[in-house]
């Protein structure tokens, strides 16, 4: 196991930046679930919140719904995910800067995926952005904007080689982004050599680690497969034949993305961006368990 640095004494550690990642709802009871957990996980302080954006587009007006509302009803900074999907530059631009008239300065930069999922081959439109590196360099020409990207500790699935997939990140940050954020991942290996490669190709970005908590194990494998994220033997072990034991389940999946956030931590890791699938009691025991003051 690679380790990068071991653990501070506490006076000494840095503080913990959490964020939180949250999907727009559909329904009116959805809508009820996200304001609970977005209140459950407010007294963490979060840096900010992100509001992802559907594939090809398709939940444009919610995501800006969500952010305006989070930023009018909350002191929470609310981060909108954008994506360059079945979309013009001009029609990309317009949802900038919605965002920005509502007061949103903060986007997740990304190039999405087809509707049928990453496996399906890319296809800008003719007059859109072709890439995510693109879409950074397009929104800061349109203002001030802190400008996160995604990052992959297993390799893009589409990226060709290794070198192919940093370069692409490399043009992800000279284009402007502030910081990476990473595809989930199970096995920390794969973080700390990404971070190494990362290092070596000059990217002095934060490399954030997406924390997946495993809600359903069965539902979290088969979204890992499409993303290219690796389930290792031992996790899927530990989860079989707790499909219907939905309590031994929840203890388990905290026990698992303990164990990971605690050892990134040792490893001198100070911010943590959550999935969270909409819901808090997973991410509020994590939090417990990485135990330090919180901005
Ligand atoms: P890019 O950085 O553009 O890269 C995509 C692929 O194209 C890579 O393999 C790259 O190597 C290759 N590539 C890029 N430019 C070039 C070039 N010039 N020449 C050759 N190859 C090139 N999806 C959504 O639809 N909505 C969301 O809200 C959303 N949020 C996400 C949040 C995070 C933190 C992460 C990690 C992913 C998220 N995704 C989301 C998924 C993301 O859209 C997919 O992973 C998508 O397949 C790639 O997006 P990207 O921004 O990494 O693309």
């Amino acid at each position: 196991m690679i380790k990068r640095i071991s653990r501070l004494p506490k006076n000494l550690a840095p503080k913990l930046d959490l964020s939180f990642e949250f999907f727009p709802p559909k329904t009116d009871e959805g809508e009820e679930r996200f304001w609970q957990t977005l209140e459950k996980l407010a007294p963490l302080k979060p840096a900010f919140v992100s509001v992802t954006y559907g594939a090809g587009g398709t939940t444009r007006r919610r995501t800006l719904k969500m952010v305006r509302q989070i930023t009018k009803r909350t002191n929470i900074k609310a981060a909108a995910h954008l994506t360059c999907v079945g979309a013009s530059k001009e029609e990309v631009n317009e949802v900038v800067k919605d965002y920005k008239k509502v007061g949103v300065n903060s986007i997740v930069a990304l190039r999405g995926d087809p509707p049928g999922g990453v496996g399906e081959k890319f296809t800008p439109l003719p007059d859109g952005y072709k890439n995510a590196a693109e879409l950074v360099s397009g929104i800061r020409r349109l203002g001030e904007f802190d400008i996160s990207v995604a990052a992959y500790p297993e390799k893009h699935p589409q990226s060709v080689d290794w070198q192919a997939d940093i370069d692409n990140l490399k043009r992800k940050i000279d284009a402007g982004a502030n910081r990476a954020i990473t595809q989930m991942f199970f096995d920390n290996d794969y973080y700390w050599r990404f971070l190494e490669r990362t290092e070596k190709a000059g990217i002095n970005v934060p490399i954030v680690p997406g924390i997946q908590p495993i809600h359903n194990f069965k539902q979290i494998a088969n979204f890992a497969k499409k993303c290219g994220a690796n389930i290792p033997d031992w996790l899927a072990e530990r989860f079989e034949g707790l499909e219907d034991d939905k309590e031994t389940h929840a203890l388990v999946a905290a026990a698992v993305a303990a164990e990971q956030i605690i050892e990134l931590e040792d490893g001198g890791v100070s911010e943590f961006h959550f999935y969270t699938m909409n819901r808090a009691n997973l991410v509020l025991a994590l939090a417990r368990f990485l135990g330090r003051k919180f901005r």
